[in-house]
């Protein structure tokens, strides 16, 4: 079985700056989690797209 493969990307400009796998226990739903945009060079809110 595959893993369950996610991308993060920034809510800001929309650039896809994460890759990884769904942790289950953060239990169902959209992930959405702080991360550094190389971009914007700042902290920004990213969300698992498709
Ligand atoms: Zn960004």
């Amino acid at each position: 079985m595959p893993r369950d493969i996610i991308t993060l990307a920034c809510t800001e400009c929309k650039e896809r700056n994460y890759t990884g796998t769904k942790n289950k226990k953060l239990g169902a739903g959209r992930l959405e989690v702080k991360k550094y945009c190389p971009r914007e060079q700042k902290h920004t809110l990213h969300r698992e797209i498709k």
